[in-house]
C-alpha cells in the first residue's frame, strides 16, 4: 500500500495509466541503457538496435495485455461497488479502485474484529445478571499474576429460592436473581471477582483476603438483605448461605469442592449462614 500511495501523483484517477506509465518505463530500461553506453562509447550497431527496439514493444505489449487482464476482476469488483454506491449503499469516499477495495477490506476486518469481541463477552457473561458467567470467571481467575492468585472462594445460594418461583412465577425470580447479583458487585471491592455460578448460585472470590475478612465481607450483605431486602418469601426477606474456602493459588477444583462442601453445612444447619471449609492438614 506505500508503494501504491507513493506512486499515486502519476495519474491519481487511472490506476491502468498509472500501470502502463510503469510498465512502459520498466520494459524500457534495457533499450535506454543500450542506447547511453551504445552513443558514450560510439559502439551503437543499427542491427542491434532495431532487434531490441522491437523485443521492447512486443515485451511492453505482452505486460500490457497481461496487467489488463489480471485487473479485470478489480475492475468488475469497483465497478460492481460504483453500482451499490449510486443506489444509495454507504461506502467510505475514497479515490480509486484500490482505496475502495483496501477501505472495504478494512472495513470487514473493523467489523470481524466487533463480532469476535461480542461473541467472546456472550460467552463470558450471563445475560439475565449481567455479571461473569462460571467461564468468564474462571477464565478471569486463570488470568491473575500468579502473586494475586491467593485470597478466598466463596459459593453463595440463594435460599428457598424455588419458592420465589412457585408463589410468585418466574419472572419475579429473574428480578431476584439480577437484583441478587447487582447487590454482590455493588457491595464487594473493585480487586475481587462476582460471578453468576449457574441457577441461584453465585461465586465470589475475594483477593488476598483470610476467611475472617471474606466472612465479615458476606456477613455484611447479609445484614443488608435483612435492612434493604430484595424481595420476600411469605413476608421473610430473602436470605443466602455460602459456604467459603481459603485458595493459595493451587487447584482450583478441589477448593471450590470444599466451598461447596460448607454450603452444604450452612445448609444443612438451618440457612442464612456462612460456613467456612474444614482446614486442611497443613493449614491447621
Ligand atoms: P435451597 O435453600 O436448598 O437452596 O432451596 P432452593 O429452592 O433455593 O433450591 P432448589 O435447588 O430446590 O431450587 C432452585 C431453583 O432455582 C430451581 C430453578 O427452577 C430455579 N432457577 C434456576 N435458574 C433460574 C433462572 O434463571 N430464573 C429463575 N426464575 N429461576 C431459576
Ligand atoms: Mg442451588
Ligand atoms: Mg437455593
Amino acid at each position: 500500500m506505500q508503494f501504491y500511495l507513493a506512486t499515486s501523483f502519476i495519474f491519481p484517477r487511472s490506476l491502468r495509466l498509472r500501470l502502463f506509465t510503469l510498465c512502459f518505463v520498466a520494459t524500457h530500461m534495457p533499450l535506454l541503457g543500450y542506447l547511453v553506453w551504445g552513443l558514450s562509447t560510439g559502439r551503437i550497431a543499427l542491427a542491434e538496435f532495431i532487434l531490441l527496439t522491437l523485443a521492447t514493444v512486443v515485451g511492453t505489449a505482452i505486460a500490457l495485455f497481461g496487467i489488463g487482464a489480471l485487473l479485470n476482476p478489480i475492475h468488475a469488483l469497483a465497478d460492481a461497488l460504483h453500482e451499490a454506491k449510486e443506489e444509495g449503499v454507504a461506502l467510505p469516499e475514497v479515490g480509486d479502485v484500490i482505496q475502495t477495495l483496501y477501505a472495504g477490506v478494512q472495513r470487514v476486518a473493523s467489523a470481524t474484529r466487533d463480532r469476535m469481541e461480542d461473541l467472546h463477552q456472550a460467552a463470558h457473561e450471563d445475560p439475565l445478571t449481567g455479571i461473569a458467567n462460571r467461564r468468564g470467571f474462571l477464565a478471569e481467575l486463570d488470568a491473575l499474576p500468579p502473586e494475586r492468585r491467593r485470597g478466598c472462594i466463596a459459593i453463595i445460594d440463594i435460599d428457598y429460592f424455588k419458592r420465589v418461583n412457585d408463589l410468585k412465577g418466574h419472572e419475579e425470580g429473574d428480578r431476584v436473581l439480577a437484583a441478587f447479583a447487582t447487590r454482590l458487585s455493588a457491595l464487594m471491592r473493585r480487586v475481587d471477582l462476582v460471578a453468576r455460578w449457574g441457577g441461584e448460585e453465585f461465586a465470589i472470590f475475594f483477593q488476598d483476603c483470610i476467611e475472617d475478612e471474606a466472612s465479615w465481607s458476606l456477613a455484611r450483605i447479609a445484614s443488608r438483605m435483612r435492612s434493604h431486602p430484595i424481595g420476600d418469601v411469605h413476608g421473610r426477606p430473602i436470605s443466602f448461605s455460602a459456604g467459603i474456602c481459603r485458595w493459595h493459588g493451587g487447584d482450583l477444583e478441589e477448593t471450590f469442592a470444599r466451598a461447596d462442601e460448607a454450603l452444604y453445612d450452612a445448609k444443612q444447619s438451618g440457612r442464612d449462614r456462612i460456613c467456612r471449609a474444614a482446614p486442611l492438614f497443613q493449614e491447621v
